[in-house]
C-alpha cells in the first residue's frame, strides 16, 4: 500500500515538474480561456444562490459588499480571459499567465473561504448546511473547471476543504462531522480523476509535441528535414521581406554519392550519409538553417554575411569537407560536393523563386564546375530567359525539319583512315536563328523534349549512315535523360533493326554523368544497346566524377577522352600524364580509345607517340554537313568516284 501511495506521489510530482514546459503550459492556457470564464460564471452564481436566501441574517457588509466586490473582480477575470480567447496564447505571454493564475488560486481561495465561514455565526444548522453545502459544490465545480491546470485545482481544494472539514469535524456536531468527512471523500476522489485526466492531457501533449518533432526531423541525419526547410525558409523570408535584409539559399548536392549506394549498398550509403551530415553541420555553422531535403540533397539558409565573399566562403568550407575521404567500417568512400546559391533581394524577388534560383545555381554547378560554388546572378537569369525561349522554340510543330546533323570523323591513326562519323545536332531555329547544341540539348532536357528530339535526330542519322560504305560506324551521342528512359532506348532498337543498318556499326555516346543516375536502369540499357550488338563509348571521359567502378560494371567498349586533356598537350604536364595513363587503362580493359579534340598537328605527334590509336578533331577535319561527308570519303580514299554512292 505504501509502495503504491510512494508511486503516485511520485508520478503527481513528474506531472508536476511537466507543468513546467512551455509547450504544456501553451496547451493549458488554450483550455483555460473556455473554462476560466464558466468558472467564474459559477463562482458568481452560486454566491449569489447562497447570500440572497439569507439575506435577512447575514450583515450587509458580508451579505452585499463582499459578494459585489468578489463579483467585480470574477467579471473582470471573465473579461480578461475573453479578450485573451480573441488576441491568442503565445509562447512568450505563457508562463506570465500560468504564473498569474497560480497565484489568483492563492488568493481567490483563502478569501473565498474566509469570507464563507466568516458567516457561520449567522444562522442555524440549515444556513451552516448550506454554507458547507456552497463550498463543497462549488470547489467540485472549480475542480472540474481547473482539471487542465492541476497544481491549481490541488490549491484550491487544499485550503477550501481543509478549513471545512477542521471547522466541521471541531464542531462537534455529528451531522457536520460526516458532511465534512463525505466532502473531503468526495474532493478527494474527484483530485484523483482530475490528475489522471491532467497526466493523460499532458502525456498527450508531450507525445504531440514529439510527433511534430519527428515530422520535422530526417531520422537518418538527425538533421531538419524538406518540410522544416521550408518553414524555416517561410519564417526567414517574411522576417527579410519585413526588415529589408538579405537571405541566401543554398543547395549542396553530393558528387559522386549514388554510386556508393549501388556498389556498397543502401547500408554503407546510410552510413555514409549520416558522417556526411555530421561534417556539413560543422562547416555549416555560419549558416542559419542546414536541412536534408532528401536523398543526397542538403538545404541552407543563410541569414548573416550573404555577401557573395561570405557565400563563396561557407560554399568552400563544405566542399573543403570532402578533402579526406568518407570511411564507413573499412570502407573508404571518396565524395565531392557542388553547391548553389541564390540571394533575396539581390537577384531573386520571393519565395519560390529565391529556391529555384538556387536550384539552377546547383544544376549549372553540376554541368559547369562539380566540387565548386556557384553562386546565381544576373547572367544566370539572363541564360533563364534565353532558355525558357528555346524551351518554347524546342515546341514549334517545324522543330523536326529546322534540325540536321553535321558529321566529324573519327581517325584511325593505324588504318591511316576514317573509320566512323560522330553525328553532332544543329538546329537552324526560324524563331532564335543558329542555336549551339550545347545550349539547346540541356534546355531540351529540361523541357522534357529531350527523348523526341533524340529519336527525330537518330533516324535522320541512320538515314545519312546507310549512304555510307558499310566499313564506316555512325557514333551517336545520347542523353541521359534517354538512357533512362526505357520507352526511349526500345523505340532507338525498333529504328536499328528496321534500318537494316548492321548494329555493329552503331555506337552510342554517354558521359559518365548519365551513368551517374539511376545504375539499375543504366546497366538495363547499356545490356539492352550492347545486345544488339552495338559499341557503347564513355564520352568526355575524364571531365566527370570518374569513377572505375562503372568502367568495369558497364558492357563499355570505348573511352573518349576529353579534349581538355589534349589542349596544348606537352610532355611533363599533368594532361600528358592523364592521357597516357587512360590509354593505358583503355588498353589493359581492351576498351577502344578515341582522343578528341586534336587541334593541331603538335598534338597529334604528341598523342600519337603516346600510342592511340584513334584521334577526332578540328586537326583532322572539322564537323561537315552530310553531303560533305561522300566527298571526303572520295577524298581521302584518293578514289574519283566510290562504287558505294547511291546511283542517281
Ligand atoms: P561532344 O559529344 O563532346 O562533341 C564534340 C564537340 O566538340 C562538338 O561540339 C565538336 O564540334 C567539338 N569539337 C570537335 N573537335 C574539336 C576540336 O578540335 N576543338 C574544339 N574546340 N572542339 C571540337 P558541338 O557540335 O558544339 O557539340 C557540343 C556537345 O553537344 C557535344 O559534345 C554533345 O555533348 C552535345 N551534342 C551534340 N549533338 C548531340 C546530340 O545529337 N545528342 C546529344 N544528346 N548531345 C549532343
Ligand atoms: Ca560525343
Ligand atoms: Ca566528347
Amino acid at each position: 500500500m505504501f509502495n503504491v501511495l510512494a508511486q503516485y506521489w511520485g508520478t503527481i510530482r513528474r506531472s508536476f515538474a511537466a507543468a513546467d514546459s512551455a509547450a504544456l503550459k501553451q496547451a493549458q492556457l488554450r483550455v483555460m480561456i473556455y473554462q476560466l470564464p464558466m468558472m467564474y460564471g459559477l463562482l458568481i452564481i452560486n454566491t449569489w444562490g447562497m447570500v440572497l436566501p439569507h439575506e435577512d441574517a447575514i450583515p450587509g457588509w458580508q451579505g452585499v459588499a463582499c459578494p459585489v466586490v468578489f463579483t467585480g473582480i470574477c467579471v473582470l477575470r471573465v473579461v480578461s480571459w475573453i479578450r485573451r480567447a480573441r488576441t491568442g496564447v503565445t509562447a512568450g505571454n505563457a508562463a506570465a499567465i500560468m504564473r498569474n493564475s497560480g497565484r489568483l488560486a492563492w488568493v481567490f481561495s483563502i478569501s473565498f473561504t474566509a469570507w464563507s465561514l466568516s458567516l457561520l455565526p449567522y444562522g442555524g444548522a440549515a444556513f451552516k448546511l448550506h454554507v458547507a453545502f456552497y463550498m463543497a459544490i462549488t470547489v467540485i465545480g472549480v475542480i472540474f473547471c481547473l482539471m487542465h491546470v492541476i497544481k491549481a485545482a490541488f490549491t484550491v481544494t487544499a485550503i477550501v476543504n481543509g478549513a471545512l472539514v477542521v471547522t466541521f469535524l471541531s464542531s462537534g456536531n455529528s451531522v457536520f462531522q460526516a458532511i465534512a468527512i463525505d466532502t473531503s471523500l468526495v474532493s478527494l476522489a474527484m483530485l484523483v480523476v482530475s490528475f489522471t485526466h491532467f497526466k493523460n492531457f499532458s502525456d498527450l501533449v508531450a507525445a504531440q509535441g514529439e510527433n511534430k518533432r519527428l515530422a520535422n526531423i530526417d531520422s537518418l541525419t538527425n538533421l531538419p528535414n524538406r518540410r522544416a526547410f521550408f518553414a524555416s525558409l517561410d519564417k526567414h523570408f517574411d522576417s527579410a521581406q519585413t526588415s529589408g535584409s538579405r537571405l541566401a539559399v543554398g543547395l549542396v548536392d553530393l558528387d559522386g554519392f549514388k554510386s556508393v549506394n549501388d556498389i556498397h549498398g543502401h547500408s554503407v550509403g546510410d552510413h555514409v550519409l549520416a558522417e556526411v551530415a555530421s561534417r556539413l553541420a560543422t562547416a555549416a555553422r555560419g549558416a542559419t538553417t542546414l536541412a536534408r531535403l532528401g536523398g543526397d540533397e542538403f538545404g541552407i539558409i543563410v541569414t548573416d554575411d550573404c555577401t557573395d565573399t561570405g557565400l563563396s566562403q561557407l560554399g568552400l568550407s563544405i566542399c573543403d569537407v570532402f578533402r579526406h575521404p568518407v570511411l564507413a567500417g573499412d570502407i573508404s568512400v571518396r565524395l565531392g560536393a557542388t553547391i548553389g546559391f541564390s540571394t533575396y533581394p539581390h537577384t531573386s524577388r520571393n519565395k519560390a523563386d529565391l529556391f529555384e534560383a538556387a536550384d539552377y545555381a546547383l544544376y549549372e554547378g553540376k554541368r559547369c564546375s562539380r566540387g565548386t560554388v556557384t553562386i546565381f546572378s544576373e547572367t544566370h537569369r539572363n541564360e533563364i530567359i534565353r532558355e525558357s525561349r528555346i524551351a518554347q522554340a524546342l515546341r514549334s510543330p517545324d522543330l523536326g525539319s529546322e534540325l540536321h546533323l553535321a558529321f566529324q570523323p573519327i581517325f584511325s591513326l593505324d588504318q591511316q583512315r576514317t573509320v566512323g562519323f560522330e553525328a553532332l545536332a544543329r538546329w537552324q531555329s526560324a524563331l532564335l536563328g543558329t542555336v549551339a547544341p550545347g545550349e539547346f540539348i540541356p534546355a531540351a532536357e529540361r523541357s522534357g523534349v529531350i527523348n523526341e528530339l533524340t529519336l527525330a535526330l537518330f533516324t535522320k542519322a541512320l538515314a545519312c549512315a546507310k549512304q555510307w560504305p558499310a566499313h564506316i560506324g555512325l557514333s551517336f551521342n545520347l542523353s541521359a535523360h534517354d538512357f533512362a528512359s526505357e520507352p526511349t532506348v526500345k523505340e532507338l532498337a525498333q529504328r536499328i533493326l528496321s534500318s537494316g543498318i548492321e548494329p555493329a556499326r552503331l555506337d552510342f555516346e554517354i558521359t559518365e554523368t548519365a551513368m551517374a543516375n539511376d545504375f539499375d536502369q543504366v546497366q538495363k540499357t547499356a545490356d539492352v544497346l550492347r545486345g544488339l550488338g552495338c559499341g557503347l563509348s564513355v564520352d568526355d571521359f575524364g571531365t566527370g566524377y570518374s569513377s572505375l567502378s562503372y568502367l568495369c560494371n558497364l558492357p563499355l567498349t570505348r573511352l573518349k577522352i576529353d579534349r581538355t586533356f589534349v589542349s596544348g598537350l606537352k610532355k611533363g604536364t599533368t594532361a600528358f600524364t592523364v592521357v597516357r595513363t587512360l590509354l593505358n587503362l583503355s588498353r589493359q580493359m581492351a576498351l577502344d580509345c578515341v582522343i578528341e579534340g586534336v587541334e593541331t598537328a603538335a598534338e597529334l605527334k604528341t598523342v600519337a607517340a603516346l600510342g592511340a590509336t584513334l584521334v577526332q578533331g578540328y586537326y583532322c577535319s572539322r564537323p561537315m554537313d552530310a553531303p560533305a561527308v561522300a566527298a571526303f570519303l572520295k577524298k581521302e580514299e584518293g578514289v574519283e568516284e566510290p562504287d558505294w554512292l547511291p546511283e542517281n
